[in-house]
């Protein structure tokens, strides 16, 4: 069996006092939720015992306390508590698909003797390599704009997904993507480079910021070493893996247990967690399951609200998966992210740390963008009018620190 896998802990900042686990199964397999496992690192009861009666032993109680190491060790303790239970049960995992931030495989393979498949998350790769992009971003020694960080995180993307289980074909495509955005298409292929697809159209780069190559050296260099660790671990790349379904259990854990809210005192924190897991399994008919199950009227207006939300459900997930939906999701993030920036270049700094202390809070708001005119011809009562030809050189109006704008003009008497 493959196995998506991903942890969550209740708060963020490693001082979570609970954490819990998703085993999910793949696409063919419905992605449902194979097992669920909470860590708990105390115990409400337990707690109240030590600190109240000291003397005394503790009463008898369901206890939760099952993890005594740090926060960072709960996912490969929990993930391997998994594997084992999985094992037992007569469903062994053979391959994982994680994020790979932790050691859970090494751990499986040293105490229980389990040696499993991995494969690595492929939205986490992309991301990672966001990461460091954003990193170099903010070194200010070179000069990275965001949209030069999102085509470049677009274009391994599609890397990825066009040469799974091509290793060499990930290696050479690797090797070619900076080179290519420089103009430097030595090493590109022809499928997707169309510089060498066709030389008799002029290439431009569609995506880069005026449709033209990134030419600063500086850049290049760094960025061609942030691609060497990347580029080395190709073979790995070639067979990659989704944990997307688990990143989704665990954003609907936080609708039962919300992270401002501490659970984990006692089994509530399981219940809630096993309550998600069945209602990601079984949509809202669990709740007439348990109902049945406990001697109860399963309820008419349950079930049939129940069939309701699951057809929504099968709407909403059939409609998020087309291209055309997709599309325009990645359309409206970039809107989004440019009206975001022009509009604060407007308004100026309004909130940051402490920002309201200070006497001199500029709120002056820069007034908006003159409308385009309507041009149309005039006809002038004296005759033939006087033709001015001028080239407007100004900067994009939004830019922090905008250059002078100057007009330089030449009069064509006709
Ligand atoms: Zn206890
Ligand atoms: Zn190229």
């Amino acid at each position: 069996m493959s196995c998506a896998v991903d942890t969550a802990w209740h708060n963020r900042g490693f001082d979570s006092l609970t954490s819990h686990s998703f085993f999910m199964s793949k696409a063919q397999y419905g992605k449902k939720v194979v097992k669920a496992v909470v860590s708990h690192r105390t115990c409400g009861v337990c707690k109240w015992w030590k600190r109240n009666r000291p003397s005394e032993a503790v009463r008898n109680h369901r206890c939760v306390h099952d993890h005594t190491g740090s926060v960072r060790l709960m996912e490969s303790v929990s993930g391997e508590r998994g594997v084992c239970e999985l094992h037992k049960d007569g469903t062994p995992v053979e391959v994982i698909e994680g994020d790979g931030d932790n050691t859970m495989i090494a751990r499986l393979k040293s105490k229980s003797n389990i040696s499993l498949k991995k494969k690595f998350d492929r939205n986490h790769i992309v991301k990672n390599i966001g990461k460091k992009l954003y990193a170099l971003q903010a070194d200010k020694s070179t000069k990275l704009s965001k949209l030069v960080i999102l085509h470049i995180q677009k274009c391994v993307k599609y890397i990825l997904a066009k040469n799974q289980g091509d290793p060499k074909g990930i290696e050479e495509n690797l090797k070619a993507l900076v080179p290519h955005q420089f103009a430097d298409h030595t090493m590109c292929q022809p499928p997707w480079c169309g510089y060498k697809r066709d030389r008799s159209v002029k290439y431009s780069h569609r995506s880069l910021p005026y449709k033209g190559p990134l030419k600063d050296d500086h850049l290049r260099s760094q960025l061609e070493k942030l691609f060497e660790p990347v580029v080395m671990k190709a073979p790995q790349l070639a067979d990659l893996g989704s944990s997307q379904q688990c990143e989704h259990a665990i954003r609907e854990v936080t609708m039962t247990a919300p992270k401002s809210l501490h659970y984990g005192n006692s089994e509530s924190l399981d219940f809630r967690v096993k309550a998600t897991a069945a209602f990601i399994n079984e949509a809202r008919h669990y709740i007439s399951k348990v109902h049945s199950e406990a001697g109860l009227s399963p309820g008419v207006h349950s079930l049939r609200y129940a069939d309701k939300c699951l057809k929504h459900r099968k709407r909403v997930q059939e409609r998020s998966a087309l291209p055309s939906t997709k599309r325009r999701r990645l359309q409206l993030k970039q809107e989004r992210s440019i009206t975001q920036g022009a509009q604060e270049a407007l308004e100026d700094m309004s909130y940051q740390s402490e920002i309201g202390h200070s006497d001199d809070a500029d709120i002056q708001k820069l007034p908006d963008l003159v409308p385009r005119g309507d041009f149309k011809p005039i006809v002038l009562p004296t005759g033939q009018p006087t033709y001015i030809a001028f080239d407007l050189e100004t900067n994009w109006p939004y830019t922090r620190w905008p250059d002078p704008t100057y007009y330089p003009g030449c009069c064509h008497r006709t």
